[in-house]
């Protein structure tokens, strides 16, 4: 009996023992849970932020690209037209080209803007008349308003801020063909693209990287033209959520257009815009100069109702612009943003596909 009470004792005490183990063990892993609760709290609550803080809100084409898209579509194929163009080689005259051609040397003069008859070797000359700004625009009666459209290739840079400046005390809307790299380069690109949406502006696209032989001369160049193009696109809509559809070729199409390039941003939404007056702005050293250049230009578009004028960013583009514009408004031209709607070809091949 003593036995049995002892083993009765002992059996007690190892229950006991093993019940508050299997407890302890218990109320260890209560323990872990709770340890981990505050985990996957902050767990949950990252969730929460990054749901608060979405960057990107779904994409929503605007309903205006989508009737563009449909515009599109319902056109009739229009036969492209790739200008006709000469090489001047050593011995060539207007008069020798002209008769080449078949074409008159006034007109060789007028497609080409050429000053004083003269011509020099290297130089690529149309020899069809091929400029839109002379084609079309012909029967654009006198009684019609004239557009101007200021476009700034190259930015965004230190000078982008300034020129917003000028443009805001002037009341005059412009388009910036902004390009990748140098969005990558200023530490305040985001602010600056901003406001140059905020202020009215429209920001077009120039490429991620500017290359001539990325984009021109690589044997899959077309390809890389548009994927640039894309990527500057997303780029663009991270910083600033919007979407912008205008390109300019950098360097413009003449000469770096191939049929590939041609094609492949058909089968785009884009549309391209090169220019039909120059302002030179990268190769003059005086504000004159560049006034001169653009007189010359209008002087040669005399007859078109659209003027597209390429800027640059430079020192001295912010110092000629208030001329510029201030001259501009005498003569009575009006200022035009760029509205996706409204858009018309402007590109040295005459292609209404691009
Ligand atoms: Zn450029």
């Amino acid at each position: 009996m003593k036995n049995f009470t002892r083993s009765m004792l002992i059996f007690c005490i190892v229950s006991i023992i093993i019940f508050m183990t299997i407890g302890i063990i218990k109320l260890n892993n209560l323990h872990d849970f709770k340890d981990e609760e505050p985990v996957v709290e902050m767990s949950l609550g990252k969730e929460e932020i990054e749901q608060i803080y979405e960057p990107n809100p779904p994409i929503i084409i605007p309903e205006e690209e989508v009737e563009m898209d449909q515009i599109i579509d319902e056109e009739e194929p229009v036969e492209k037209l790739v200008p006709e163009t000469h090489l001047v080689v050593q011995g060539d005259t207007l008069y020798k080209i002209s008769q080449i051609y078949g074409v008159s040397i006034e007109d060789l003069i007028k497609w080409n803007a050429i000053e004083n008859e003269i011509i020099y070797v290297g130089q690529v000359l149309f020899v069809v008349e091929n400029d839109v700004g002379l084609i079309v625009e012909k029967e654009v009666p006198d009684t019609l308003n004239r557009r101007v459209f200021l476009t700034f290739d190259d930015g965004p840079t230190r000078n982008t801020h300034l020129i917003l400046d000028i443009l805001y005390e002037y009341q005059v809307p412009a388009v910036f063909f902004v390009v990748g790299n140098s969005i990558s380069n200023l530490n305040d690109s985001d602010l600056i693209l901003q406001r140059i949406l905020y202020e009215g502006h429209y920001l077009g696209l120039h490429s991620m990287t500017h290359d001539k032989y990325i984009l021109y001369l690589h044997e899959s160049a077309a390809e890389n033209f548009i994927e640039e193009m894309n990527l500057l696109q997303a780029l663009i809509f991270e910083k600033t959520n919007h979407f912008t559809w205008l390109y300019r070729p950098p360097f413009g199409t003449f000469n770096n257009f191939t049929q590939n390039h041609i094609d492949v941003m058909k089968a785009s939404d884009f549309n391209g815009w090169d220019w039909n007056i120059d302002s030179n702005d990268w190769s003059s050293t005086s504000v004159d100069e560049i006034l001169e250049n653009i007189e010359s230009g209008l002087r040669l578009r005399h007859n078109a109702q659209n003027l597209v004028i390429l800027f640059h960013e430079h020192n001295i583009t912010v110092e000629a612009l208030p001329i510029v514009i201030e001259y501009l408004k005498n003569a009575g031209f009006e200022f035009s943003p760029y509205v996706p709607t409204n858009h018309f070809m402007m590109n040295f091949l005459s292609n209404p596909d691009i």
